[in-house]
């Protein structure tokens, strides 16, 4: 398909960031140097090193926790409406900066300017907003007239939203009277780094909030450390079964937000149009690097034709390339691990016979690019029916009956999320009540909203973040 026109570069200027050539910790309110090797993070869009990293020890790591422990007795001491303030002063710098943030997430982690203009930072202030609000009212939560917090909190997220994440996992701690040590990913440790700073600025005492930077081995230590009391973790499934069999037998409570596997049905009397920017909103959103991505599009069989004919008009359109770019719509793979794990499951799929298609796109020669992929005639045996592969790719399987579809949405170790695309509010309601998903969308998808609550069935983790739910994670 040959477009009618070309867009001019639209850059975001990256000049309202400023990245410091080096980043310590941030431990008890003041950056510190690491006593580790060190790393460095990189932009995955042209390689370009963007600055050293210090690497926490075992030693640092219990350095940020004491730090935490000792901050913990006057925060938790505090009445909620005064922390309720800081994290109000917290949710206004964070939509104050909120450009520079978006910029620096981009850079770090390839993602497309407009999602983490949009998207993330917007969600990011609002869930800070979200929780400051519960920070002075806990007594009418549900959880008792004086629900009391857990402690310290271990947190360790993932690159694929970074701020996103960090702030599902500090806003409730901290309304909730807990203080954290919290790692980023490997990848993308920049805007946690930026956000210590924001803590400084926003005059939060030493020590509420504690970053530490590192790799696995940093992460390791922080959930298996004897004087956390509350560990909160979003990655693999892999690793999140290994920390809950660390600390198995300890008094730390934990949540764990997992993989993930979700189908988006598309019944036939659903509107054609919108199904399709719901379909590629699932999918290429993030470029797929999202938990709970619409990986496996379930299209009732009498419509399939007409569906993919859409789907792949609108993925000719889509703009891959220059995270900074406006105009982008698919942006960077986050590293060159996961290009290398999406490229191998997608060579699985050709290799096990289902049909692979991208539309004709030119790609960067440097950083980590996947061209918008989709499969058809696949076959739930198939790996890349059952693996998550988190990248843009999409399996596409058909269906005869709803009894048919739910069963085949359900058939999965996952049960994250999941699409309904139908016209009939009691199909809609049919369907969801069916299916073992912790988010059911229905004619819309990858939606999120601090006052509603997320979390997995099965293989996808346990434990609720967001909404009041989210509250419940860090009060004993
Ligand atoms: P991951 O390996 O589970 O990493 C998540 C976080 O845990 C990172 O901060 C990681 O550090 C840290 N970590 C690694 N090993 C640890 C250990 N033994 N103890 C404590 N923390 C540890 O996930 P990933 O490397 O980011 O991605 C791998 C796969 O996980 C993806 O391909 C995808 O399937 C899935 N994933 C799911 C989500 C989700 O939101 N549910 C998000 C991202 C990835 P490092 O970053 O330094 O490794
Ligand atoms: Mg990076």
């Amino acid at each position: 398909m040959s477009t009618t026109f070309d867009y001019a570069p639209a850059p975001e200027s990256r000049s309202i960031v400023h990245i410091r050539p080096s980043y310590g910790l941030f431990i008890g309110g003041e950056f510190v140097d690491g006593r580790g090797q060190g790393f460095k993070t990189i932009n995955p869009a042209n390689e370009d090193v963007l600055a050293e990293i210090s690497e926490a020890t075992e030693a640092d790591v219990d350095a940020a926790v004491t730090a935490a422990r000792k901050a913990f007795r006057s925060w938790s001491r505090i009445s909620g409406a005064e922390r309720g303030k800081y994290l109000f002063r917290i949710a206004r710098i964070i939509a104050e900066r909120s450009r520079e943030l978006a910029v620096l997430e981009s850079i770090d982690n390839g993602k497309p300017i407009k999602e983490s203009r949009d998207v993330d930072v917007p969600t990011v202030a609002a869930h800070f907003f979200y929780y400051a609000g519960w920070a002075d009212k806990l007594e009418h939560a549900g959880f008792g007239p004086d629900p009391r917090p857990l402690g310290v909190a271990g947190q360790v997220i993932p690159w694929n939203f970074p701020l996103l994440m960090l702030a599902w996992k500090i806003a409730p701690a901290l309304a909730t009277g807990n203080t954290v040590v919290l790692k980023p990913a490997e990848t993308t440790p920049l805007t946690a780094l930026l956000f210590a700073e924001i803590c400084q600025q926003a005059d939060l005492p030493p020590g509420v909030v504690n970053i530490v930077t590192g790799a696995g081995d940093t992460g390791r230590a922080l959930v298996t450390h004897a004087d956390v009391d509350k560990v909160a973790f979003t990655g693999s499934t892999e690793v999140g079964k290994a920390i809950a069999r660390a600390v198995a037998g300890t008094h730390k409570k934990v949540t764990l937000e997992l993989g993930g596997k979700a189908a988006n049905i598309v019944f036939d009397d659903a509107p054609i149009d919108q199904a399709v920017e719901g379909i590629v909103n699932g999918i290429f959103f993030n470029q797929g690097h999202v938990c709970c991505a619409g990986s496996r599009l379930l299209v009732q069989e009498s419509i399939a034709d007409e569906v993919l004919g859409r789907l792949k008009a609108r993925m000719a359109t889509l703009r891959v390339g220059d995270p900074l770019d406006k105009n982008t719509d698919v942006g960077a793979i986050n590293s060159a691990e996961q290009l290398a794990k999406i490229t191998e499951l997608s060579g699985v799929g050709e290799a096990e016979g289902a049909e692979r298609w991208s539309p004709a796109c030119e790609l960067p020669a440097k950083g980590f690019w996947f061209a918008p992929t989709i499969f058809t005639g696949v076959s739930q045996a198939h790996r890349i029916a059952r693996e998550e592969i988190f990248g843009p790719v999409l399996s596409v399987l058909t269906f005869r009956t709803p009894k048919e579809a739910v069963e085949k949405a359900n058939n999965t170790p996952f049960g994250l999320s999941a699409g309904i695309w139908t016209e009939k509010g009691s199909r809609i309601l049919w369907t969801a009540s069916r299916l073992r998903a912790g988010v059911v969308w229905s004619n819309t998808f990858n939606r999120f909203d601090p006052t509603s609550p997320f979390g997995g069935y099965k293989e996808s983790g346990y434990g609720r973040e967001g909404g009041r739910h989210g509250l419940e994670g860090y009060l004993q």
